[in-house]
């Protein structure tokens, strides 16, 4: 027997129309690339979203056509990621990070239409344009006065294109099961894979990332996406904020710790979310300069592993609960938030920094496994680690234009490529990327966990350790450190550090200090780069992928 309720389609469009009658006058507050702060509701985004709405039809958009997107966070970002999949369109965010190799190869393969473009990226697609074959148009995100010279033919100017149409524009109702958006995975081997989410999974993302003990949105709260609209939709941000009323802060193009700082504390700023490496940047700006952001009260870590050095600096420092998740480009890309039991509130400090140092526990919506080499289940002991595999609402069936995925099997699990824990209480730990374990004498060492007690150590910013050749114990562990400024450390004394925290075994042979890491497109630390740099002189054989 059917139920007898109402068969309402879960739409993009009812997002934004919600936020713009319920919570009509709450703010979007953007850093914009121009250089001025742009402030507006939500009834007015989406007044300009129609009319961008408008503005695309005449352009001969059509349902299904592919949108693409490269700019920063910001009001217009905001207004396009809703014009175009409130019309039927799919919006294809680029991440401008990404080798212009990979970018035309993305634009190419998604065949995208039209390309929305920030003022930064303007020569980044000039550059590759006579790459481009399906590109019709390229509109410019800014107003007459800011429109650059450029060789782009057919460049349009955004706030002349919306200019001229009405700013009604009745959103068309259609199978909630409707492509929505594209992402592509910025894949460190092979071509770039396209995740496309859809308007029903789109929507039930939105409402796991506002409960509770997930990322709490509520019109109580101010938050301000680090997290770049191009990195698997701001982790779905801009969608949960019109659906819960929270106010909306945009950073644009200024993620430095300074600017960071300003925008928080100017507009009261009271959740953040972001990498590790763009943490950092702030938590070092706010200790050298002896400030606080007075209105914070959270932060999200995630797309790689927090440290606990950093949860503590946060909680200890600053007064700011750190709330560390884990997801993918694949999972729209909310898996896990780690958030204590109430039994563990009154826990001794160090077994409560624990808890939270793992990823967490998975949101209702997200159903995850971890099983061994034999596809076995694995206890959840917190010990056995094995493959994690996940499944959902909100997790890609497969990836765009690809007969087949490796990484789905019959049952519909998707296997992430990580390898984790998962303890009595469902709280996941990831032990490694698949690729980035280290075997030792038959032996596994976790990479991620030796780098999170190599930032412990006083002297030490950032660390990553890769797995070097080795002819008696196959593998060994490198590691590769940032010190702090002023410090010197020594390879003896990290030893001698990691000595007291881990098996002997696990101690990394050799230490190398470096200014900086390379990080990758989304702002990770790229290992592949490491390996290629290090992993070959200690063993004259040629990098591991
Ligand atoms: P992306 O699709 O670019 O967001 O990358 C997803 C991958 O980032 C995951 O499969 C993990 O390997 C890694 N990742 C995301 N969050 C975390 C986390 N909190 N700790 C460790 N690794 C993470």
């Amino acid at each position: 027997m059917r139920g007898l309720m109402m068969d309402t389609p879960l739409l993009i469009s009812s997002i934004i129309d919600h936020g713009a009658t319920v919570y009509a006058d709450r703010e979007i507050v953007s850093q914009t690339v121009e250089g001025p702060i742009h402030r507006y509701t939500y009834a007015h985004a989406r007044a300009r979203s129609k009319q961008l709405a408008n503005a695309l039809a005449s352009l001969g958009v059509h349902a299904g056509d592919r949108i693409a997107t490269i700019a920063w966070n910001g009001h217009r970002h905001f207004e396009i990621y809703y014009a175009v999949s409130g019309m039927g369109a799919i919006c294809h965010t680029l991440n401008p990070r990404l080798h212009p190799v990979q970018l035309d190869y993305i634009v190419n393969h998604a065949e995208d239409s039209y390309i929305f473009t920030d003022l930064t990226f303007v020569p980044l697609l000039e550059a590759i344009a006579d790459k481009l074959t399906s590109v019709q148009g390229v509109v410019v995100m800014t107003d007459r006065a800011n429109m650059p010279d450029t060789s782009l033919s057919n460049a349009l100017c955004y706030e002349e294109l919306i200019d001229n149409h009405s700013d009604e524009f009745a959103w068309p109702q259609f199978d909630e099961n409707t492509a929505s958006s594209l992402c592509y995975t910025s894949g460190t081997t092979g071509n770039p894979k396209g995740v496309l989410y859809s308007h029903r999974s789109t929507v039930l993302h939105s409402y796991g990332l506002a409960l509770p003990d997930s990322m709490q949105l509520g019109e109580g709260h101010c938050v301000l996406p680090i997290v770049p609209m191009f990195h698997a939709n701001a982790w779905g941000i801009p969608y949960a904020a019109p659906m819960t009323g929270v106010k909306l802060v945009m950073p644009g193009p200024r993620l430095d710790g300074a600017s960071l700082t300003r925008l928080m504390t100017d507009e009261d700023v009271t959740m953040t979310a972001g990498v590790p490496s763009v943490f950092l940047g702030l938590l070092n700006h706010l200790e050298e300069t002896n400030t606080r952001v007075p209105s914070l009260e959270r932060v999200v870590i995630g797309g790689a592993a927090a440290s606990q050095s950093m949860i503590t600096a946060f909680e200890q420092k600053l007064g700011v609960e750190v709330r560390h998740a884990w997801g993918m480009t694949e999972m729209s890309p909310l898996g896990t938030v780690s958030v204590l039991k109430p039994d563990m509130r009154d826990a001794p400090e160090a077994d409560r920094y624990e808890v939270q140092g793992k990823q967490g526990r998975p949101v209702f919506g997200v159903e995850m496994k971890i099983v061994d080499d034999d596809a076995k289940l694995l206890p959840h002991d917190g010990k056995a680690f094995g493959d994690l595999s996940v499944r959902g609402p909100w997790v890609c069936s497969g990836y765009y234009r690809m007969d087949h995925s490796p990484a789905h099997d019959a049952d519909g699990w998707f296997a992430t490529g990580d390898v984790a824990t998962i303890d009595e209480s469902w709280y996941m730990q990831i032990t490694d990327r698949k690729k980035d374990l280290i075997k030792s004498g038959g032996e596994w060492i976790s990479s991620v966990e030796l780098e999170n007690l190599a930032s412990g150590h006083p002297e030490i910013a950032q660390a990553a350790v890769i797995a070097v050749p080795h002819e008696k114990w196959d593998e060994r562990p490198l590691l590769i450190a940032v010190p702090k400024e002023n410090a010197s450390p020594t390879k003896e004394t990290i030893q001698e550090y990691l000595a007291g925290l881990v098996p002997k075994w696990w101690v990394p042979d050799d230490v190398v200090f470096v200014d900086s890491l390379p990080l990758g497109a989304t702002g990770k630390v790229l290992k592949t780069k490491l390996r290629e740099q290090y992993a070959s002189p200690h063993s004259g054989t040629p990098p591991k992928e």
